[in-house]
C-alpha cells in the first residue's frame, strides 16, 4: 500500500475546528491500517501525525470515551496505538510546557513514550526569558500575542541566537549557546548557570523524545500521513495580514501532500485583532449577543474574540495561497441562533473602498490597515432553524454553502454539525479521494 498524505490547515484566523478533522482522519486511517502491519513501533508505525508549525500557543481539546484531553503541542494521534506523533522542526517547543503536557497525559493513562512521540532535534526552544519578555507586551494590552514567548523565539531563531532542542539537552552546549545569545550585552551581569540548572528536570525528561525528522519520515507513516496545522492561513507571517499574524507559516507544508483540507468556520472569528481591519465584523449589538452562545473566547487567553460574517474573498485567497483542495465547514449549527432572533445570514463577497469594489484579494491589502475604512459588500441569505437533518444540510443552509462553493471554486467535503466528536457530515472518506 502506498503512503497517502493529507494536510489539515486552518484556513481563516484560527479556531476553525481543526481538532475534529484531524481526529476524524486519524480514526479513519486507523480503521484502514493493514492488520499485518507492525503497531508496536519497532519497525515503524503505519500512521504518522505531524505538527508542522506553531507552538503551545495553539491546541485543541479531544474528547475520547467521555474523557477530555487538552493538547497544545502533542499531535492528535497520541490516543491511537497505530500512530507515531512528531513535533516537527518548525514548531517552537517550550520545554517546561512540553514536560507538563506529556506528564499530564501520562497521568490520565495515555501511553506517551519514545515509541509514539518524538520532537525534532533542530526544533527551537522557548525559554523563560522569551516568555517574560512577551508577558510584558501582553500586559501592555498587545492583544495580538498569547504571551507564550513565541514571537521572541522566532526572532532569536532568525537572528541566529536561538537554541535548538538538541543543544538545550546538552548542558555545556546549552550554556555556550546562552553565552552567544547574551554576549556583548553589557547590562548582563548575572551568571547563566542558574538558567542551565533550572532546566535539569526538563532535560532529563525530554531527552528520550529527541529524533531526527528525516529519519521519522523514513521509519513511520508507511500507510497514512497527517499534517496537523495550527492557527490559520490568514495569520501566516507571510501570506497573512501582517503585522497581525502569528510567527510561523500555517500555509506552508514542508513536504509532499496528496490532499490539503482547509477548515473554515461558516462565520468568522478572530482573537486579538488589535487594530487589524475586520471588514466583515458583525455590528456590535449582534456580536455581543452571539459571543457567549458561540463560545467566542480565546482558548489560550480567554479574551473575547471578534466575530464576523464569512469572508468569501479572504477564503478564496487562502485557498489559492495554500493550495487547498477541499473545504470543511464548521459551526453552521451555531448559526441556527440567527433564525431564532430574526437575523438574516450575511456573506461578505467584496470590499468597497472609495469608489472601488474589490472582489478579489488585492496586493494593496498587504499594506497594513488599507481596508480599515472599507465597507463590506454583503449578500444576504435566509437563516436556518436547523443546519442539518438526516445527514444532509437543510435547504437554507445548503443554499448558503452552495454560494460559498461557487465563490471559492472548491467543494465542502465535510461539515461539522455540533461540538461532539461524531457530529460530522462526511460526503466521502478523504482517504479514498485520490
Ligand atoms: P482548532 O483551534 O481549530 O483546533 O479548534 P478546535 O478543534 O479546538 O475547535 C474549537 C471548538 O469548536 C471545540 O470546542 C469544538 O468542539 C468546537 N467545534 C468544532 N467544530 C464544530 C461544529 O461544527 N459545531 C460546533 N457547535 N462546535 C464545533
Amino acid at each position: 500500500m502506498r503512503r497517502k498524505s493529507i494536510a489539515i490547515i486552518g484556513a481563516q484566523w484560527g479556531d476553525e475546528g481543526k481538532g475534529k478533522a484531524v481526529d476524524l482522519l486519524t480514526k479513519l486511517a486507523q480503521t484502514r491500517v493493514d492488520s499485518k502491519s507492525d503497531s508496536d513501533g519497532t519497525s515503524g508505525k503505519p500512521i504518522l501525525v505531524r505538527r508542522y508549525q506553531g507552538s503551545n500557543n495553539a491546541g485543541h481539546t479531544l474528547v475520547a470515551d467521555g474523557v477530555k484531553y487538552a493538547l497544545h503541542l502533542t499531535p492528535s494521534g497520541v490516543l491511537i496505538p497505530e500512530a507515531y506523533n512528531l513535533i516537527g522542526q518548525q514548531v517552537f517547543v517550550n520545554p517546561r510546557a512540553a514536560m507538563e503536557e506529556f506528564k499530564g497525559l501520562m497521568e490520565m493513562g495515555v501511553a506517551v513514550s519514545s515509541n509514539n512521540l518524538g520532537i525534532a532535534a533542530n526544533a527551537h526552544v522557548t525559554l523563560d526569558y522569551h516568555v517574560d519578555e512577551d508577558s510584558k507586551y501582553f500586559e501592555n494590552e498587545n492583544r495580538t500575542s498569547t504571551g507564550k514567548g513565541v514571537a521572541q523565539t522566532a526572532r532569536d531563531k532568525q537572528a541566529r541566537v536561538g537554541i535548538r532542542l538538541v543543544e538545550f539537552l546538552d548542558k555545556d552546549t546549552f550554556k555556550e549557546a546562552l553565552e552567544k545569545k547574551f554576549h556583548g550585552n553589557y547590562l548582563m551581569k548575572w551568571s547563566l548557570d542558574p538558567i542551565v540548572e533550572s532546566y535539569k528536570e526538563e532535560r532529563e525528561f525530554l531527552a528520550k523524545f529527541l529524533v531526527q525528522e528525516h529519519e521519522i519520515n523514513k521509519l513511520h507513516g508507511s500507510q497514512f500521513e497527517i499534517w496537523e496545522g495550527a492557527q490559520g492561513i490568514m495569520l501566516d507571517v507571510d501570506a497573512g495580514e501582517y503585522p497581525w499574524t502569528t510567527s510561523s507559516n500555517p500555509s506552508f507544508i514542508p513536504g509532499k501532500t496528496d490532499l490539503r483540507l482547509g477548515i473554515f468556520k461558516l462565520y468568522t472569528s478572530s482573537a486579538g485583532t488589535g487594530g487589524r481591519p475586520f471588514v466583515g465584523q458583525m455590528d456590535g449589538e449582534l456580536e455581543s449577543r452571539v459571543r457567549e452562545p458561540w463560545y467566542e473566547f480565546g482558548t489560550t487567553t480567554a479574551l473575547p474574540r471578534d466575530v464576523g460574517w464569512f469572508d468569501a474573498a479572504a477564503a478564496r485567497y487562502a485557498i489559492e495561497s495554500a493550495g487547498i483542495d477541499y473545504m470543511a465547514g464548521t459551526c453552521g449549527d451555531k448559526m441556527e441562533l440567527l433564525a431564532g432572533i430574526g437575523e438574516k445570514v450575511k456573506l461578505l463577497v467584496g470590499y468597497k473602498k472609495g469608489s472601488r469594489i474589490f472582489n478579489e484579494w488585492d496586493a494593496s491589502f498587504h499594506k497594513r490597515g488599507f481596508l480599515r475604512d472599507a465597507e463590506p459588500v454583503f449578500e444576504e441569505f435566509e437563516p436556518w432553524e436547523k443546519f442539518s437533518k438526516d445527514g444532509e444540510l437543510t435547504s437554507n443552509a445548503q443554499r448558503y454553502a452552495d454560494r460559498i462553493e461557487e465563490l471559492t471554486g472548491k467543494e465542502f467535503i465535510m461539515y461539522g454539525t455540533g461540538p461532539g466528536r461524531d457530529e460530522i457530515i462526511l460526503k466521502e472518506n478523504l482517504w479514498d479521494l485520490y
